[in-house]
């Protein structure tokens, strides 16, 4: 605690200041002096009181502006955080905005596109929307480039920007209409985000600006609100963007395609006439990829798709002059597939010229590192038509004649038409029937005896041909449903099965045998099957699993094998030789029956096919087979004749020295057990 020492006075000192006061209160100069004092010590306090009760009633009215302000703020910025409409928290913004500062008109303008202007938008309000029209109107639709009017100095400035009045400002190109409507004041703000101003607010009053500080802090902070909409707004539209568009060619995708295509399906009239879609399949593609890499084939996809574009535009360039308007979606739906959608179509031959003029812009390759890159393109139309319920099913057509287009060689156009439609179902149909046909083993095997031609026509072989044993239509032949197996996939099953159903029965055969020299069984190999990987094991596995000794078993292939992949086949011809099963060329004669392929390829056996043999009283036709018959001599092949139906061809086949022969007069394709009796001893089929 602290001690605080007092000095207290003696009694005499005290006495005497008493009496001396008492004397000077009684002078009357001394009396008025103190009263001259005494009021103005008064007017000082009461100047000091008046002083802190402004200051108190200013601090207070400021806590209030203030607690306004914030009110402002908190209303808009809730309704930002609920809206993710830009328009629509502008609108609330220029209406409280405008109330609490008292403004009697507040207008937006938003940035274009290319950034180069801001543009009003229809978002302003006006507290007397009636005494303002003039000015209203003359704001709408204004476009300010940097620099131009209020609007575009804030666009160049990113600042805001104040008029005091508006009779000084000959520069503001609305100054006419502002006075005519009173007003005499304007500032503008910008509302600013990453990369520079994204939109401009204008507010215009009729009487001046005043508390500039405030109004600043106010709407700087309403445009960071603002702001946050649009930056929310930008992300979501860059999202919805890359979930609609390719990102490789900046093309609509597969997804932003069918929204459109089924919303102009919708838009149809009753007849369904006025729209198209047309799908295109680049060829060559893939080599390209294969040979220059992924690099080369996604730069020339990019540079496809330009082409495309560019070609669409021109046309409908020149169009516009001649037809009513055309429009175009152009979309990368897959890896070289691109569809095009028509809407509206007004004239049913754009498809075709657009089409031409895609492939006309495929002509010059496309540079990429020194080299030059070439693709064509197969392009299928379809045009809708009253019978179509949906638009995909257009979209299956074009589809269906793309692939026709395909089939027909490079750079083909094919529009879609009812018959097309037709042979596309039956093939489909076809298709269905033949998975059914191999989950439920509908297939029979067929044996057709192959003689020796000289001396006693010795039995030496079958050849096993499938037939189909279809459960309406009966018997059908292999010509009728292996070419559809082959381009659908299925020979790769089929043909499993038939050599494992040969072999089963080769097995069969020698069990009834007994010991007599076995004949062979030549099965037919499809061109897929035969390029498996693990073709040869596969075929070693049936061998064993079965029991068939190797040379019992031939392979026929044809030269279409070489021609896909000459180099694997000769492998797969050496793999399946060295584990003992030999090998046929069939139908030789009537492919590229290149003299390359017969001399590199290891074959055992050369099948002269059956248009020789028919043909066989033309002279021509018998040097040919004189000259297969020279060849295989020289190359150290065995011959067979195939489709011999008559004495005379067989005799003429033996005089020329063929050795081998097959034909309906020599032997029909037959069911196992009839085949195989031609092979039993008779004690064997009794
Ligand atoms: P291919 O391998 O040349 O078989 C010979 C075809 O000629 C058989 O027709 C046979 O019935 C027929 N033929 C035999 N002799 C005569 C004759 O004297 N005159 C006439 N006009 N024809 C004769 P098929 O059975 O209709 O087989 C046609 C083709 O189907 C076969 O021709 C073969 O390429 C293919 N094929 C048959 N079975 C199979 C198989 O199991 N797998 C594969 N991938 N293809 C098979
Ligand atoms: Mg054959
Ligand atoms: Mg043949």
């Amino acid at each position: 605690m602290k001690h605080v020492s007092i000095p207290i006075p003696d009694s005499t000192s005290l006495w005497a200041d008493a009496t001396s006061a008492v004397a000077k209160a009684a002078d009357p100069a001394h009396r008025a002096e103190t009263v001259v004092q005494l009021r103005r010590q008064l007017d000082r306090e009461r100047k000091a009181r008046i002083e802190a009760e402004a200051i108190a009633e200013r601090g207070l009215r400021e806590l209030y502006e203030s607690q306004v302000r914030l009110a402002l703020l908190q209303r808009i910025t809730d309704y930002a955080n609920q809206s993710n409409d830009f328009a629509s928290v502008l609108d609330l913004a220029l209406k409280e905005i405008c109330s609490h500062l008292g403004w009697d008109f507040g207008n937006s303008y938003i940035i274009t596109e290319d950034r180069s202007a801001v543009t009003a938008c229809d978002t302003w309000y006006a507290a007397n929307p009636d005494r303002l029209f003039d000015f209203v109107e003359a704001s709408r639709g204004m476009r300010f480039l940097p620099g131009e009017g209020l609007p575009g100095r804030v666009l160049r400035d990113e600042h805001p920007h104040w008029i005091d009045s508006f009779p000084d400002e000959t520069w503001f190109c609305r100054r006419k209409e502002a006075l005519a409507c009173g007003l005499v004041s304007a500032c503008a703000f910008p509302i600013l985000i990453g990369d520079g101003v994204v939109a401009v607010l204008e507010f215009c009053s009729r009487k001046p600006m005043v508390d500039k500080d405030n109004i600043l802090l106010t709407i700087t902070q309403a445009g960071t609100q603002l702001a946050r909409v649009v930056e929310r707004e930008r992300a979501r539209a860059a999202l919805l963007h890359d979930a609609l568009h390719d990102a490789m060619t900046g093309l609509p995708n597969r997804v932003l395609l069918g929204e459109r295509s089924r919303s102009a399906f919708e838009r149809l009239p009753p007849d369904r006439i006025g729209l198209a879609v047309m799908v295109i399949d680049l060829d060559g593609f893939k080599a390209i990829n294969d040979k220059y890499g992924h690099h080369a084939g996604d730069e020339l996809l990019v540079a496809v798709a330009e082409r495309f574009e560019a070609a669409i535009e021109t046309l409908q360039g020149a169009d516009i002059k001649a037809n009513p308007a055309w429009h175009a979606t152009l979309a990368r739906v897959g890896g070289d597939e691109f569809v095009v959608l028509l809407d509206p179509l007004p004239d049913q031959l754009v498809p075709a010229r657009l089409a031409a003029a895609m492939l006309e812009a495929l002509r010059e390759p496309v540079r990429h590192d020194g080299d030059r890159l070439s693709v064509g393109a197969s392009i299928g139309i379809a045009h809708s038509e009253a019978h179509y319920e949906d638009v995909e099913q257009i979209r299956r057509d074009a589809d269906l004649a793309m692939y026709e287009a395909k089939a027909g060689g490079r750079g083909g156009i094919v529009t879609f038409t009812e018959e097309l439609g037709s042979e596309a179902r039956n093939r489909m149909t076809l298709e269905r029937e033949l998975r059914d046909a191999i989950r439920e083993h509908q297939f029979v095997l067929h044996y057709q005896p192959i003689f020796a031609l000289d001396g006693n026509r010795e039995l030496r072989g079958f050849e096993a041909l499938i037939r189909w044993n279809h459960p309406e239509r009966g018997l059908i032949e292999p010509g009728a449903f292996i070419p559809l197996a082959e381009a659908s996939g299925l020979i790769v099953f089929i043909g499993d099965w038939v050599l494992r159903q040969a072999c089963a029965a080769i097995a069969r055969l020698h069990e009834g045998l007994r010991g007599s020299e076995p004949p062979f069984v030549s099965i037919n190999i499809a061109p897929q099957q035969f390029l498996q990987p693990n073709f040869a094991q596969s075929v070693q596995r049936v061998l064993v699993e079965t029991g068939v000794p190797p040379e019992c078993l031939r392979l026929e292939v044809t030269e279409g094998v070489a021609i896909i992949d000459a180099e694997r086949t000769r492998q797969v011809l050496e793999d399946v030789r060295a584990s003992g099963v030999r090998t046929s060329l069939d139908d030789f004669g009537t492919g590229y029956s290149s003299l390359s392929y017969l001399q590199n390829l290891p074959f055992d056996t050369l099948k002269i096919d059956r248009s020789f043999i028919a043909s066989m009283d033309d002279p021509k036709s018998r040097n040919i087979i004189r000259a297969i018959l020279d060849l295989a001599e020289n190359l150290n092949l065995s011959v067979v004749a195939e489709g011999i139906e008559s004495p005379e061809q067989g005799a003429a086949l033996v005089e020329m020295g063929c050795q081998f022969g097959q034909g309906y007069y020599l032997g029909m394709p037959l069911n196992e057990s009839e085949a195989f009796a031609l092979a039993l001893p008779p004690a064997a089929i009794a």
